[in-house]
């Protein structure tokens, strides 16, 4: 599938249901696969950072346009993206899909009491989750670290709301060292979902 080029960052034409259909494929056959929903911070920072624009072009396997902005600016390119796929909506219909098939999930992110504040709702409205880790974004850590901790507990499922480009960075690392799990950075999404 041809991309989307926008300030050198490919975006991938999928309406949101075609994207859940490919995630869902990839799941179930435990393919490493790294989402990044990028928003036009995402798109500004990566057109001055080769390294990152190097992780959301080379290393990440599906971009989404978080927001209507990277809809809008497609368009004035002549190009088309179907809608606009958040960070926030997939991470939800993750939680649901996690909840119905027992998988296996791991959150890092956002401050002590917003992720503990996550790790209780999710506990009570997604019973069936398996939480394999849950920890706060201010580890002293290095990213390898870090990722090793999430290696070790096999998840299906790893989120990370650390905010851009840290998120990416740490998941990049694992999806080079094909963590069979699907990965997906959330920037400010656990504080709406305590919230
Ligand atoms: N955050 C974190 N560790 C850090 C920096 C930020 O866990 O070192 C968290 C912050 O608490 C927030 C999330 O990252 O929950 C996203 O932050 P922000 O809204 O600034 O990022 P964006 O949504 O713009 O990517």
């Amino acid at each position: 599938m041809v991309k989307i080029n926008i300030l050198g960052v490919g975006f991938d034409k999928y309406s949101l249901s075609e994207f859940e259909a490919k995630f869902l494929d990839r799941l179930k056959k435990r393919q490493s696969t790294l989402i990044v929903t990028a928003n036009p911070e995402i798109v500004m920072t990566a057109k001055d950072d080769p390294s990152y624009r190097e992780i959301i072009n080379n290393v990440a396997d599906y971009v989404t346009a978080d927001g209507i902005g990277i809809v809008k600016a497609a368009r004035m390119l002549g190009k088309r993206l179907p809608e606009r796929v958040t960070g926030y909506d997939l991470f939800t219909w993750f939680l649901d899909t996690a909840n119905q098939d027992k998988l296996r999930v791991y959150l890092i992110g956002a401050k002590p009491e917003v992720i503990q504040a996550v790790e209780k709702k999710v506990k009570s409205e997604y019973p069936d989750i398996d939480l394999v880790g849950c920890e706060d974004g201010y580890f002293k850590d290095s990213l390898e670290t870090v990722a090793s901790r999430i290696k070790a507990t096999q998840p299906d499922l790893v989120f990370a709301a650390l905010g851009f480009p840290k998120q990416e960075r740490l998941l990049a690392i694992l999806r080079e060292e094909g963590l069979q799990a699907t990965m997906m950075g959330v920037g400010g999404s656990f504080d709406v979902f305590s919230g």
